[in-house]
Order: C-alpha cells, then sequence, then structure tokens
C-alpha cells in the first residue's frame, strides 16, 4: 500500500490531536476513552470531509475543474467542507442541499452550516425530500458542462474510493500516535453514515494487520444496508490502494440502534450525549453524527461492552456548527 502515490491536496491541521477524556471516563465509570480530535482539521470549524476533500480536491484540480458540485442534507458539514475547500482553492462550488427533516426553524434553514456555505460564497439550490440525489446532481453538473464549464461531482459525504483515502490516511495517522504514545488500543468507535469514513478506516487498520476492532454507530439506515455500504466501498478502496482482498467482511461492523426516529433527527440520547461531553469535557458535539456515535458509546458502555480498563478511541469526526442550526432542540430559553 502506497497511499503517496495519490494526487493530495492539503487542506486539514494533520495530525489532529489525540488526547485522553479522564472526566468523561470517570463520569462513565468503563473504559478508559480517548478522543480523536477531526473536529479541529481545521478548514472552515473542521470536520471529517476535510480529509477526504485533500484526495478529491487534488483529483478535481488534476481534471482542470473549475467548478466543483456536490450535495447533502440542508445542515450538512460536507457540503461546507466542500463549499471552503473550493474557496480556498479559487474554484466555484456548487450545492444542492435536501430538506430531509421537515425542520422549518430560520436557524435550521439558514444558520450553522448554511451560514458558512454562503460566506464561502457557494451557490445553492433546493431539493425536496427522497430523490436520487447524486443522480440530481449529475443532472445540473451536465448542465453546466453543456455551458463549457469543466465540472467535478463529488458524491454525497465525498464517499467513494477517493474520498475514502483520506480515512485511510488517518488511520495509517492513528497507528503512528498510538505508537508514539505507547497506547494499547482496544477499540475505535465513531459515527458513520455515507461509509467513506468507516471504509477509508478498515482498510488502512486491515492493511496494516493492526487487529482493532473498529465500530461504526449508524445515523441513517439499518445495520445490514449500513455494513454492506462500508464493506462495498472498503473493497473498491483497497484495489485502487493496490492491496484487493484485504477487507474482510466480518471486520465491518456497524451499530445502528442509536438513529432514533431519522437522520438529522435528534434522539433523547442523541441530548444527553451532547450534554455529557460539553459539561465534562467541553467536548462540542454534534446532532447529526458524532452525538449519535457518543450515544452509542456511552450506551455500550452502560451496558458492560466494554471492558474496565480497556482503552477506546472516540473518533470526533465534527460538525459543532450545526448545533447553531438546531438552536430549537435545546431549551436555551428557559435556561439563559
Ligand atoms: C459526514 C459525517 C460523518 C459520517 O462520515 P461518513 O464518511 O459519511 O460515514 C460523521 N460525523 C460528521 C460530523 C459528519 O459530518
Amino acid at each position: 500500500m502506497n497511499l503517496a502515490k495519490f494526487p493530495r491536496t492539503r487542506l486539514a491541521h494533520l495530525p489532529t490531536p489525540l488526547e485522553p477524556l479522564p472526566r468523561l471516563s470517570a463520569a462513565l465509570g468503563g473504559p478508559e476513552i480517548w478522543i480523536k480530535r477531526d473536529d479541529c482539521t481545521g478548514l472552515s470549524t473542521g470536520g471529517n470531509k476535510t480529509r477526504k476533500l485533500e484526495f478529491l480536491m487534488a483529483e478535481a484540480q488534476q481534471q482542470g475543474a473549475d467548478i466543483v458540485l456536490t450535495q447533502g442534507a440542508t445542515q450538512s458539514n460536507h457540503a461546507r467542507q466542500t463549499a471552503a475547500a473550493a474557496a480556498k482553492l479559487g474554484i466555484d462550488c456548487h450545492l444542492l442541499l435536501e430538506d430531509r427533516t421537515g425542520y422549518n426553524h430560520e436557524n435550521y434553514k439558514y444558520n450553522g452550516n448554511v451560514l458558512l456555505d454562503v460566506l464561502h460564497g457557494a451557490s445553492i439550490e433546493h431539493r425536496g425530500p427522497g430523490l436520487d440525489m447524486n443522480a440530481e446532481m449529475e443532472a445540473v453538473a451536465e448542465k453546466f458542462r453543456a455551458e463549457g464549464r469543466i465540472a467535478y461531482t463529488i458524491p454525497g459525504g465525498g464517499s467513494n474510493p477517493t474520498g475514502a483515502l483520506g480515512y485511510v490516511n488517518c488511520a495509517l495517522e492513528m497507528l503512528g500516535q498510538f505508537v508514539d504514545l505507547g497506547l494499547n488500543v482496544d477499540h475505535i468507535v465513531h459515527a458513520t453514515g455515507s461509509a467513506g469514513t468507516q471504509a477509508g478506516l478498515i482498510t488502512g487498520l486491515s492493511a496494516m494487520n493492526a487487529d482493532i476492532p473498529l465500530l461504526g454507530i449508524g445515523v441513517r439506515a439499518p445495520k445490514d444496508k449500513q455494513e454492506e455500504n462500508v464493506y462495498n466501498l472498503a473493497v473498491k478502496t483497497a484495489e485502487k490502494l493496490g492491496c484487493p482482498g484485504v477487507v474482510a467482511r466480518d471486520d465491518v461492523v456497524a451499530n445502528c440502534d442509536y438513529v432514533g426516529e431519522g437522520y438529522g433527527l435528534p434522539a433523547e440520547s442523541t441530548l444527553e450525549a451532547i450534554d455529557i461531553f460539553a459539561r465534562t469535557e467541553a467536548v462540542l458535539l454534534d446532532p447529526v453524527y458524532s452525538a449519535k456515535g457518543a450515544a452509542g458509546l456511552i450506551d455500550l458502555i452502560r451496558k458492560g461492552h466494554f471492558a474496565k480498563g480497556e482503552k477506546v478511541v472516540f473518533l470526533h469526526t465534527g460538525g459543532a456548527i450545526g448545533l447553531t442550526g438546531y438552536s430549537h432542540v435545546f431549551d436555551v430559553a428557559a435556561k439563559a
């Protein structure tokens, strides 16, 4: 495996910190919890998509793109990081935003990630729920091409084999940090959605023979579907890297018990996770992804899934700027 042979445009502040969470670990009374701070990748308030965009935007530049298109939910962190990357590289950005929640709150529609999309100069169009958003985006890209533009399209979440290379890179970075700190890690846990993060991580971990179980906590699809999506992408990512067959189906594990009513709709456990992390460690989680991942971590600790003394790394995938788009779910007026 040689990651260095792929074009890459530096966008992220790397390596991101790997830190202990002693107060959270004590509060939960289970394993020793560590956090990998991919919320601190730096680009326009950070997040996991920036690692993927290092490889995706390099490909766009190589193709001479003058406009990149992507799609996501209204409060998409991926759309915002793509808008930011494009601004930094002097490429236009066009976003298709899907209304997946039905929320009509001003902050949801115009604050948080949407505010930053606008500040980075992206053009935006909207879609109702339930369409094939990648197909919608390709149709719009064709219109730009008909006008003579060189359009580069990025699938939702940046999750294709090129984007997943960013999380192969994260796996290598973490393994190096574990060695440097003398940290014998027993589990890695993170939120999984469009699958590129988990696919890249499992490919990197497997290629390095790391033997550290990886658990994705789902935010949308049911377990079978999520694992299938991750596995299929990991297979393609391993082929791209020149190590075909390195990922075993059994090593792809997702737990989708913490989705609640649906994508982008915070459950009670989501809000509790935001509260616990903010009060014990001053770590801000987001209501769509990282807090659902953390809710899974918290519940599994309470159920004794991780042994006392084990070391668990929670990969924080970012998204806290989305909190301002979800102010209506926090009872702020009663407390402030
Ligand atoms: C996109 C995203 C995820 C999920 O990553 P995928 O690669 O789409 O599975 C997790 N957390 C945050 C904050 C995200 O924006």
